[in-house]
């Protein structure tokens, strides 16, 4: 049967399916995932997937025809829209950023409706030589014979011989050009020569763009009694329930754990995607999966360019068991490759922020969306954490997860020593080294002289954090943000985090014309240059969002430090989490108030979980690790906690807290944020949606309220929230919501008006 129209996913902002007519010539080559090109708006060309077929009009007259086919294959699977819409709908989006987050740019096709259309994706060519014929050996040695004048022909050809492994008979092999004319130390000119004479030819053939992945084939690595408990408790535990979380202590053996999970399923034929939390770690742990799994191994993250992106994303849905990824290792966008057919997925670092996307939109969790892809696959979900999230550990305690624990160390080593070391009395006593206490300086000194390494956690990247004029206090801000400017000393510039502006240092104070401009807190670039300072003869690096950008740049730095070419390395919260180097032994934090301190209602959470994680990085092979906490408050009680690796107690704080208060996991919250030049027009719109929302939902609406940022690049910004129980339905809450904001966008005057929805802002 023809059905007559289809209804597509536009990468756009609108909600909603678009409904197209299909056009006799296209009748039977639409399916579901299949691209189409249409016309959208008066102009504009844009790239659809399709998601169904039907014959029930849409009430609208003129229904646009599909302009164009794109291939003859889905590219998108059915789980994935699926998937898609479920996004959609929890975290209030269209389908179309759904999809826009998900494919890579190289599939999409965008035009003007009249000109020609092509692919964005460009299969990469190299130029390949071999023998222009099957000669025989003794032909071969003629040849070779009448070189012997031309010398430079004689190595290519030679050379030819030797790489490809020719003799009478063989196959002709084609080796890369390039290759040949390194090896042969010889010139493009000679292999033309050799062209000419028909003993050589050039072909160009279509080349991957991604590293080649051989593995080795290891065989996996003996678990311990203890993890083999673990183990098996983790199957059980999938009896009954599809997700489980796996709480271990820092080096527990946790990943050895997931190779073993992992082996089970693909050896079933499944596929597997384990997620991190952060491209830094990717490089150590793809290391360790190739060992065993080789080139089945698949990475993926933001760093890789367009074209690399459609060729893991070829590789994933490949259905050839011989060249296809079956297991993803990524970061969140990973959970939207075209996986068919998932046996497992695993969530490594699971209470990790960056699992959450802020901004744009789809704002998701990829750890909830992930348990949410396994569901849909009839897959299981590990999460894994030496310091879960307070919801993960609720839904533990609720009896929705299972729960399985590692309480020691692989190889029995204890965990890390802590010391507090108090800065607020070590500044009193003018004990202090630039921003070290005696206690840091100690366990460096000491470690150093051992040819051990240590590493050194600042939560603030840049110089420092702002400058300030010593005569009036004058602070200078962003011009298009209501935020202080940072001080980045490599480039001897001030530079916005929150929208990259830039600004020459001023010589003077703008407000008082005073010369006296002062750094004031400190950042990892400082750090590092008082650490050179302070240890002159150590060689230090620093691993952070400026030293990282490029896409092997992490890796870089974490196999320098593997391979013992650093001492000392500082870094940001990045350094925290999952690596593992055998000679690090020391790791000092130079300033857990500022974590404390934070505003936000995960602040304490947050904290203890990084404490703990960087903490984790110390002394996991051999012996002991130290780590040294600088903190004005040594009795704070997260730290307290922290001290004892008391995790079910700040469990129980911060659960009694949030109950209290009502937070999540107690409640829902969703957020809406509002954003407008014009600082009235924003103050009426806002309160005008505000006192729609509070005429339905009454006390479960804050705000609008100015947030700590309240201005970013011109944009003034106000937020409302809602705190809906866990109890009421979902759906219907976000359904009213979105009908106010329609009522709102409906209203006059509020085209320049944006409005972002963020669900679990946290
Ligand atoms: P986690 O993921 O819990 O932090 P890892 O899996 O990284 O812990 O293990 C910590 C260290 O112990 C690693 O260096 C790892 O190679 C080693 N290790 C863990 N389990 C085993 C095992 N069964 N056999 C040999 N080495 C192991
Ligand atoms: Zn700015
Ligand atoms: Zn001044």
């Amino acid at each position: 049967m023809n059905f007559r129209f289809t209804d597509i996913i536009l990468p756009l902002a609108i909600r909603g399916r678009f409904t197209y007519l299909i056009p006799d010539e296209f009748a039977g080559a639409l399916k579901p995932g299949i691209r189409v090109l249409v016309q959208f708006g008066n102009k504009k060309l844009y790239s659809g997937i399709v998601c169904n077929l039907h014959n029930e009009g849409t009430g609208i007259k003129k229904i646009r025809p599909v302009k164009a086919v794109i291939g003859t294959a889905p590219v998108v699977n059915e789980l994935q829209l699926r998937h898609w819409k479920w996004i959609s709908e929890y975290y209030m989006c269209s389908e179309g950023e759904v999809m826009k987050a998900a494919m890579p740019g190289g599939l999409f096709l965008k035009g003007e409706a009249g000109s020609p259309v092509v692919e964005k994706y460009r299969p990469k060519e190299e130029i390949f030589i071999e023998l222009a014929s099957g000669f025989t050996d003794e032909q071969l040695n003629d040849i070779l014979d009448n070189l012997a004048k031309a010398p430079k022909q004689y190595e290519i050809l030679s050379a030819y011989i030797r790489i490809s492994g020719y003799e009478s008979g063989s196959e002709i092999k084609p080796v890369r050009k390039s290759l040949l004319l390194k090896e042969s130390a010889s010139s493009p000119a000679a292999i033309r020569a050799l062209s000419e004479k028909s003993i050589l030819k050039s072909v160009s053939l279509t080349v991957g763009r991604l590293q080649d992945t051989d593995g080795f084939n290891e065989p996996l690595r003996v678990l311990s009694a203890q993890q083999l408990i673990a183990f098996n408790s983790i199957c059980n535990s999938f009896k009954g329930k599809d997700v489980t979380l796996l709480h271990g202590v820092t080096s527990s053996g946790k990943t050895e754990i997931y190779i073993h999970l992992i082996e089970e399923q693909l050896r079933k034929g499944k596929q597997v995607l384990y997620l991190l939390p952060e491209i830094a770690l990717t490089s150590q742990i793809v290391l360790r999966l190739k060992k065993h799994f080789g080139s089945v191994t698949g990475v993926y993250h933001s760093r890789f360019n367009d074209q690399e992106r459609v060729e893991i994303w070829n590789k994933v849905s490949d259905e050839n068991p011989q060249s296809s990824y079956r297991l993803i290792l990524g970061v969140r966008s990973s959970l939207f490759l075209p996986f068919s057919n998932l046996g497992l997925v695993i969530v490594d670092e699971e209470h990790d922020g960056s699992y959450k996307q802020h901004d744009p939109a789809p704002r998701y969790h990829a750890r909830d969306s992930a348990i949410m892809l396994a569901s849909y696959h009839g897959a299981k979900t590990l999460l894994g954490s030496a310091s879960p999230s307070i919801e993960s550990y609720n839904n533990v305690v609720q009896g929705k997860y299972g729960l399985v624990e590692l309480k020691e160390r692989y190889g029995l080593i204890n965990l890390p020593f802590i010391i507090l070391a108090n800065t607020r009395e070590a500044y009193r006593k003018k004990l202090m080294v630039s921003h070290f206490t005696p206690e840091l300086l100690q366990a460096m000194d000491e470690a150093l002289g051992r040819s051990e390494q240590v590493i050194l956690f600042q939560n603030r990247r840049g110089f420092s954090p702002y400058i300030e004029c010593s005569e009036c206090g004058w602070i200078p801000v962003c011009i298009q943000c209501a935020v202080n400017l940072t001080y980045h000393k490599g480039i001897n510039k001030l530079v916005c985090h929150y929208c990259g502006f830039t600004r020459e240092l001023p010589a003077r104070c703008e407000s008082c014309n005073s010369p006296g401009m002062i750094t004031r807190g400190f950042g990892t670039e400082k750090i590092e240059d008082e650490v050179k300072l302070v240890f002159p003869a150590a060689r230090v690096a620093r691993m952070d969002q400026d030293t990282t950008r490029g896409k092997y740049a992490a890796g870089r730095i974490i196999k320098a430090l593997e391979e013992g070419r650093i001492d000392i390395l500082i870094g940001t919260q990045m350094i925290s989490k999952g690596l593992d180097f055998e000679n690090l032994t020391v790791v000092g934090v130079l300033n857990a108030d500022n974590l404390l301190n934070y505003p936000d209602f995960r602040a304490h959470e947050r904290s203890y979980q990084l404490l703990e994680q960087v903490s984790g990085r110390a002394g996991r092979r051999q012996k002991q690790g130290k780590v040294i906490i600088q903190t004005s408050d040594p009795a704070n009680k997260i730290i307290r906690m922290v001290l004892r690796h008391d995790y079910p107690g700040m469990f129980r704080m911060q659960a009694e807290e949030r109950k209290t208060f009502n937070y999540p996991p107690f409640c829902r919250m969703i957020r809406i944020s509002l954003k407008h030049k014009d600082k009235a027009s924003l103050n009426k719109y806002s309160d005008y949606l505000g006192n729609d929302l509070k005429s339905k939902f009454g006390k479960r609406i804050l705000g609008p309220e100015f947030p700590l940022i309240s201005q970013v690049q011109s944009w003034y910004i106000k937020t409302i929230l809602c705190k809906i129980e866990k109890e009421k339905p979902a759906a219907k809450a976000r359904q009213m919501i979105l009908e106010s904001i329609q009522r709102l966008e409906r209203t006059k005057g509020t085209s320049s008006l944006k409005i972002a929805i963020d669900v679990d802002p946290y």
